[in-house]
């Protein structure tokens, strides 16, 4: 794991690291204990801020500190707000990398869209991350670094949902996953609870095995087709899990300690929303609890697909429901500003944003 790694040869995130691997470093380089969760304390539980800016700590441990560890504090070139009150914003990395990040307000809820990785190599054919191919994974600094700009946004209203629904695919970026959450979920660190947490996938299904006996969060898994031959087309990764692996995986996943697991399905108009795909789901379903939750398509230029009406989409979702399966349909938010559902593919920051 990254952040068991002492930084003799590569400098880690300072924002990747545990308060374990803290104290493996405070050891090391002969400063006092408590130094450590004093570290944690300024890097989980401020505004995000240069070492220079942690006042408390000894000039020595702030020189170590920028030594030892990456410190940047990521950029903000983009920020936007749409009409319905959903925030996108853009964070740069030390090498230029950008990733988006959407803070979606809903009722009671605020919901905040993490990326895992810049772009994304799984290909699939609708969504827009899909087109940039995958630049590189994220460290978990770079991960919990979102998180607290978000914060910055809405003081005062606290986040109640974290989705790893952003760019990238968050199971192919595993090892790094797995510390984000651990500096997430912990104490000394963001103290958030890992039922608040939900990460999506397209089903990767080893990785998905492994996050269900290592961690508590929530697991939705991205379906968008009930055939082999379908999925084959729309999802490349189904070549390597098809279907009956991965609904066999998810029937082993260990409920219901974890309620039930959440499918997506990005209804394509004409491709995948038919009354023979509603039968094919139902089936795929039988005997499993599932919730599912479909996302009509959401545009983008050269997709090649359309999304279908809202009264089809609604009669799609009362088929399935008859049957006893538990479905909503997902409204999508901030598409004025590309912020909804596959439609993140910042690769370069956008030119009018300052
Ligand atoms: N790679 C993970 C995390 C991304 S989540 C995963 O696929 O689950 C993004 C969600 O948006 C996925 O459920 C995906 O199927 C869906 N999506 C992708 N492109 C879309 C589009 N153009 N319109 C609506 N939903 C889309």
């Amino acid at each position: 794991m990254d952040a068991g790694r002492t930084p003799d040869d590569r400098r880690t995130h300072l924002r990747s690291q545990t308060l374990e691997s803290l104290a493996v470093w405070t050891a090391k380089r002969g400063f006092e204990d408590f130094r450590a969760s004093q570290v944690a304390g300024w890097i989980y539980n401020r505004p995000l801020a240069p070492v220079e800016a942690m006042h408390t700590l000894p000039a020595a441990v702030r020189a170590a500190l920028t030594e030892d560890f990456v410190c940047s504090v990521p950029g903000l070139p983009g920020n936007q707000l749409s009409v319905d009150g959903t925030r996108k914003f853009l964070s740069q990395f030390e090498d230029g990398r950008i990733v988006e990040s959407v803070i979606i307000p809903r009722d009671e809820r605020l919901t905040l869209c993490i990326s895992a990785q810049a772009g994304c190599a799984m290909d699939c054919k609708f969504c827009a991350t899909a087109t940039l191919g995958l630049l590189r994974n994220l460290e978990a600094g770079e991960i919990v670094g979102q998180i607290l700009r978000a914060r910055e946004f809405s003081a005062g209203h606290p986040l109640t949902n974290y989705v790893f629904m952003g760019m990238g695919e968050p199971l192919a970026n595993y090892d790094r996953l797995l510390v984000a959450i651990e500096i997430m979920t912990a104490r000394w660190g963001l103290g958030i609870s890992p039922r608040r947490i939900t990460v999506s996938t397209v089903g990767l299904v080893p990785q998905l095995e492994r996050l269900v006996t290592e961690t508590n969060v929530n697991i939705a898994v991205s379906l968008s087709a009930a055939r082999d031959e379908l999925r084959d087309r729309l999802m490349p990764v189904n070549r390597r899990y098809p279907l009956a692996e991965l609904m066999g995986a998810c029937k082993r996943l260990g409920l219901p300690k974890r309620k039930r697991v959440t499918f997506e399905y990005v209804m394509l108009a004409g491709v995948n929303d038919t009354k023979r795909d509603a039968e094919d789901l139902i089936r795929l379903f039988h005997g499993l609890a599932v919730k599912l939750n479909l996302i009509p398509f959401n545009p983008y230029p050269g997709s090649g697909f359309e999304r279908p009406s809202d009264e089809h989409t609604r009669d799609f979702q009362e088929r399935i429901l008859a049957a006893g399966v538990h479905t909503t349909v997902r409204t999508s938010r901030g598409r004025d500003i590309d912020a909804a559902c596959g439609q993140l593919a910042a690769a370069s920051p956008p030119r009018d944003q300052g």
